[in-house]
């Protein structure tokens, strides 16, 4: 890039938030998915709305693709800047501007991290529920970006559930306003809904409003161990056909247990074939009501059920279960995790299947993830250097997704698109909406800059 345009851009951020070495773009050149690193040519971090139009506007006029980042932990290449340009950091969007315990909202920038806004919300005495896997390091606006899920989405919802409000800036560098503080609004277009899983491709969110709830009064939670995979994914619907609709309730196979066994010594059964996960919340008679019911169920299909004592076991439960990628990830060198997800009532298929697609192509898989809502992660362990094996992978992968499809699922639940998945996306919706997702961001975005080539468009 011209030593011009880099002064432009200095003079927008200062000299401090602007980095071109290549040391330092090549730290920006990948995310948390397996894909092709590409370095972008510059990086700026904006610390407030001024200066984040500013380098829209600059971004628009030089011609240079404009790639906005949170904390790079998507699953799909979404922050990939695969034809260069900007990258454009949202951490130093970092303040929590309204706690409002009346109307049960708050108000925040868009790089605050999960974690800290949960944390800020709860010393409230509030919650705000959705909880990645990734909440210590991804940003609110990330989270409305992918539309992020978490341990408690079967009872709680993903990110937008929670989405009141938006202001983003467009192409142009307008600042648009969308939604607000009531419960109910109807003013024009729904444009939070718009930014939802939008990727970074619509426009850049620089303050959302969220909703927050009262924290359930009380919660129990235990581990279940089967003999069967298999038993452990009926179990599922069986609860849920039950209409007990836990706040969480997760799955791990025996490949997941003993790796995270190995690597964390929490004492999870490492003989058991399958674990459920499973806490249910709400007002005390309610969950003590749920929690016998829910222990009837699984004992019906064999599982063996240990209930969590304290706060201490509860906490040791549920770091197992946010262990679990990180544990996989000690194993080889490279490691693919997909999302593909199905009505909940087909899990048990869709385990099936997995195993397998894992037997026919030879590969190492651990399977785990949000259950109730249908959402496994099988997780690729593999080596990228080893080519004839990664030809496997390809083809396994491809076979996840045929699966999710047939059983009337979706290539992703809750990790998006980005380049990861471009291929398989016609196959879910059709010729005719990528067409419509086409001209949308034609419309909004003329000369393709914001974070190009994603989802195939
Ligand atoms: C260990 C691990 C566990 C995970 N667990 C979960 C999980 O349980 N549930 C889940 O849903 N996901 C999970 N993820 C995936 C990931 O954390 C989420 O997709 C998260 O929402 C990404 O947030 P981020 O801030 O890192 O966004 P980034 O990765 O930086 O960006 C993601 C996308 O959002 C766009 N974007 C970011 N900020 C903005 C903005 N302000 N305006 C417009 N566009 C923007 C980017 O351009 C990009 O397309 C996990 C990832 C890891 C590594």
């Amino acid at each position: 890039m011209s030593a011009a345009i880099n002064g432009k851009f200095k003079e927008i951020v200062g000299s401090d938030n602007f980095w071109d070495e290549p040391a330092d773009l090549m730290c920006y050149s990948y995310d948390s998915a397996f894909e092709k690193p590409v370095p972008p040519d510059m990086v700026v971090k904006p610390s407030d709305y001024d200066q984040v139009q500013k380098v829209i506007q600059l971004c628009r006029d030089a011609d240079i693709p404009l790639i906005t980042r949170g904390a790079g932990t998507n699953l799909s290449g979404g922050t990939v800047p695969v034809s260069g340009g900007c990258v454009m950091l949202t951490t130093g969007l970092n303040k929590i501007l309204e706690v409002n315990t009346e109307d049960l909202y708050a108000v925040t920038q868009s790089g605050v991290v999960t974690a800290k806004f949960a944390e800020h919300i709860s010393d409230h005495g509030l919650l705000y529920p959705p909880d990645p896997g990734s909440m210590k390091m991804s940003t609110m606006g990330g989270n409305v970006a992918e539309n992020a899920g978490g341990l408690r989405a079967l009872k709680y919802g993903v990110t937008s559930d929670y989405l009141m409000g938006v202001k983003f800036f467009d192409m142009d560098g307008n600042l648009v306003i969308g939604g607000g503080r009531t419960v109910k609004l109807v003013t024009g277009y729904n444009l939070p809904g718009l930014m939802v899983s939008s990727e970074g491709m619509l426009g850049v969110m620089v303050e959302l409003i969220m909703k927050i709830v009262p924290v359930p009064e009380a919660k129990k939670s235990m581990l279940v161990s089967f003999g069967d995979v298999i038993k452990a994914s009926e179990t599922v619907s069986k609860i849920i056909q039950a209409k007990i609709l836990p706040a969480t309730l997760e799955l791990m196979d025996n490949f997941t247990i003993k790796t995270v066994e190995e690597a964390t010594n929490i004492g999870l059964p490492v003989d058991a074939d399958a674990l459920l996960l499973i806490e249910v919340d709400g007002h005390p008679e309610a969950v003590e009501d749920e929690y016998r019911k829910v222990i009837d169920i699984c004992e019906s299909l064999g599982g063996s059920v240990k209930v969590a004592e304290n706060e201490q076991e509860r906490d040791a439960l549920w770091e197992a279960r946010r262990k679990s990628l990180s544990s996989l990830a000690r194993l080889r060198p490279t490691l693919i995790l997909e999302d593909a997800t199905v009505p909940r009532s087909r899990i048990p298929e869709m385990m099936q299947a997995v195993q397998n697609i894992r037997k026919k192509y030879d590969l190492t898989i651990g399977t785990f993830g949000h259950a109730g809502d249908g959402n496994l992660h099988p997780t690729i362990l593999t080596d990228k250097r080893d080519e004839q094996e990664m030809a496997r992978v390809e083809k396994a992968i491809d076979e996840i997704f045929e699966t999710a499809l047939k059983l009337d699922g979706t290539i992703s639940g809750e990790h998006g698109i980005g380049s990861a998945k471009a291929k398989y996306l016609e196959s879910e919706l059709g010729k005719g909406s990528l067409i419509f997702m086409d001209k949308l961001k034609k419309g909004l975005d003329p000369k393709g800059l914001l974070n190009p080539h994603k989802m195939g468009l």
